[in-house]
């Protein structure tokens, strides 16, 4: 499930490539993941457009056109947006395809439960999982007592962490990557943690974060350019195998029917 580092990739590779480039064709495969338009819509709306930039909020990754259409790809529990050099075809797992007039193209592909919405750029801020959305954790707008006045309340505080209306695009995966990188229990109540704590979990967040967007995110994840992320997970999805801190063996649970990684040694 792609989350902030992952979507921030992605942004990049897609800033590398795409910008500028003018749209010849639009083509939806799967209509039902187009919320917005229908296929001959969504071309008759992109046809002829530049693409004037490529920007990330949380875990939605906005691409503009003539700053006058954003289409936003909200990745929900997994999809890939490809860049294709030449020859751009499409397969059974395509979603939808923008052709470029220089011949190249961009793909979305096996979106699961993903979804693409088309709005006009200055009704952006109707988007209500936009408007809605908290604090980006890596902006200076997130300091030492915004953070603290967050992550407070009776849930659990891998769930505050990855509450999207508090702090946006932390998920389930970097969430128990900061935790462990804070040295604190997923399930520890919110509430239950020390002001020595939530410094440590305001400081591992940034810092988990930071270097995971400079990695390119988790090893499964692939940019626009198929390049893997290089982050080396700690505890997330690394049942029974040694902790990289203190070598004991890393505990799955489930927490709230989600699945929930931690070492019994270094996480208190
Ligand atoms: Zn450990």
């Amino acid at each position: 499930m792609p989350e902030l580092p992952e979507v921030e990739a992605a942004k990049r590779s897609l800033e590398k490539t795409v910008l500028g480039k003018v749209v010849a064709r639009a083509e939806v495969l799967r209509p039902v993941a187009l919320r917005t338009h229908s296929p001959k819509e969504f071309h008759r709306i992109l046809e002829g457009r530049k693409i004037s930039g490529v920007d990330r909020r949380g875990k939605a990754l906005l691409i503009g056109f003539d700053q006058e259409w954003t289409l936003i790809f909200h990745f929900k529990l997994w999809g890939w947006v490809r860049y294709h050099p030449s020859n751009p075809r499409t397969d059974s797992a395509t979603t939808a395809m923008v052709y470029f007039k220089d011949g190249s193209g961009m793909e979305f592909r096996e979106l699961q439960l993903s979804t693409l919405d088309l709005v006009r750029t200055a009704e952006l801020e109707r988007v209500d999982f936009l408007a809605e959305m908290g604090l980006e954790p890596l902006s200076t707008a997130l300091t030492l007592p915004r953070f603290r006045s967050l992550v407070q309340g009776r849930g659990n505080i891998k769930n505050v962490l990855s509450d999207q209306t508090r702090i946006a695009g932390i998920g389930n995966l970097w969430a128990h990557e900061i935790l462990h990188a804070a040295g604190i229990l997923p399930q520890r109540k919110a509430d239950s943690l020390s002001e020595e704590e939530v410094e440590k979990l305001f400081k591992a967040t940034r810092e988990v974060l930071k270097k995971a967007v400079e990695l390119g995110g988790e090893p499964e994840f692939q940019d626009a350019l198929g390049n893997f992320g290089r982050y080396p997970l700690a505890v997330y999805n690394r049942e029974n195998q040694p902790c990289p801190r203190c070598g004991k063996r890393i505990v799955h649970t489930r927490l709230g029917g989600r699945p929930s990684y931690y070492c019994p040694n270094c996480q208190h």
